[in-house]
């Protein structure tokens, strides 16, 4: 049959058709009364996607330059922080803490598993200078429990600022951004905001702005204070990747309009509409007997599911795209050929979720050579389905169908 290139990867994820659009029309100066104006519009917007009243960057980068930044100009060399640590990207926190000179206290968890609260209750002392962490740890598909994270670093007062690479939670996962206490909360455009890759974004709360003060670690690009001063004339330091900022500004119109015109009610949709995409697809990996790798904390973001005993996940991958051009997610490092990841973050709708589990099964069939029971991952799916929309949950964006999708 005739395949259509699909991305179910967990970043970089499927294009909105009207950011495509955007993009391709756009040739701004960056230097421009018409580039400020649609800059600023996008930060503003920014705000109330990630749900915040702290001021937000944008930076063009991949979203490991902000997760850099969010160290440098945070800590000084020799300062100790905390990691929270359970997967590829915790062990990127880990890296590039030490990269910068801190003193890294380490709570781990297994790949799959999220912390212990008593763990990393006794670790954080009056010293430590920042706490790092991920929301959804891409590698393993687990979710952590920012708001238990958040309540304990609070406690022990206003000198431990709270880092949260939410790159795969924003859109998601619901956050309370200010009343949590999280100071810096970090995204990426390829993820939930259903742009390419290029752009990074942070809000970046009152205490962090304090801290960057008397922070001595070298920074250049990232250097967050000049960002901001920028920012508040509408402008970035450096050249921005304006045709993206273009893309994202028609993104957080669609969010918007999935919210009926309300922007925080449209990225609560999105979180919705991953939230019940994963749940499918947890219950349709399950009734083909298939195990999921976070079983225990799962992400709304992406499914990490285990390969069937005997299989490399690498073969799933491999006829996953052989035979219908959709992309799924190897597992990372020690967890290749483990499992594969399939997303939810962003533009995906049921179509797409009943169809990655129905080439599931014929893919299954394919690497396996063993009887598949036919339909049961779709029909487990739709009964997921049918259960939320009898609930009158919300089940996916009530916005007009786009063309040329
Ligand atoms: C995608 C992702 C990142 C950022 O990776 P880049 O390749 O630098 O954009 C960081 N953390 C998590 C959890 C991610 O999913």
């Amino acid at each position: 049959m005739l395949r259509k290139n699909r991305l179910f990867t967990p970043g970089p994820t499927p294009l909105l058709p009207a950011a495509q659009s955007a993009m391709a029309s756009s040739a701004m100066h960056h230097r421009t009364a018409e580039f400020r104006a649609l800059f600023s519009r996008v930060l503003s917007d920014m705000k109330e996607f990630i749900g915040t009243t702290n001021d937000v960057l944008v930076l063009s980068s991949s979203g490991t330059g902000v997760m850099e930044g969010s160290v440098s100009n945070l800590t000084s060399p020799g300062d100790k922080v905390l990691v929270l640590t359970a997967g590829k990207f915790g062990e990127r926190w880990r890296d590039l803490a030490k990269a910068f000179g801190c003193v890294v206290e380490l709570v781990s968890a297994d790949y799959g598993e999220t912390f212990s609260l008593d763990e990393v209750r006794q670790k954080l002392t009056a010293e430590i200078r920042a706490v790092y962490v991920q929301a959804t740890e891409s590698s393993t598909g687990a979710r952590h429990d920012i708001q238990s994270i958040a309540k304990l670093v609070r406690a022990t007062g206003n000198q431990t600022m709270l880092v949260v690479d939410a790159i795969t939670g924003l859109g998601t996962t619901d956050f309370d951004v200010d009343g949590w206490g999280i100071d810096i909360i970090i995204g990426g455009s390829q993820k939930a905001l259903m742009i390419p890759p290029g752009l990074s974004y942070c809000a970046v709360s009152e205490r962090a702005w304090n801290r960057m003060e008397s922070a001595k670690c070298p920074r250049y690009y990232f250097d967050f204070r000049k960002e901001r001063k920028a920012a508040a004339k509408g402008e970035s330091s450096y050249t921005p990747a304006t045709s993206l900022f273009a893309g994202l500004a028609a993104a957080l119109e669609f969010i918007r309009q999935m919210g009926d015109g309300d922007l925080k009610a449209g990225r609560r949709a999105l979180v919705n509409n991953a939230e019940l995409a994963a749940e499918m697809t947890r219950a349709g990996a399950k009734s083909l007997g298939l195990k999921l790798f976070a079983e225990s904390s799962p992400a709304a973001a992406l499914t990490a599911i285990q390969s069937p005993t005997g299989v490399d996940s690498g073969a799933i991958v491999k006829e996953f795209r052989e035979s219908f051009a959709a992309v799924v997610a190897n597992g990372q490092g020690e967890m290749k050929g483990k499992l594969f990841r399939i997303a939810h973050l962003g533009y995906y709708d049921y179509l797409d979720t009943v169809g990655i589990l129905a080439a599931l099964e014929q893919v299954l069939a394919t690497v396996t050579a063993k009887p598949i029971n036919y339909g049961a991952a779709v029909r487990a799916a739709q009964e997921v389905y049918s259960q939320a929309a009898a609930k009158k949950q919300p089940v996916g964006a009530r916005v007009a169908p786009l063309t040329g999708s």
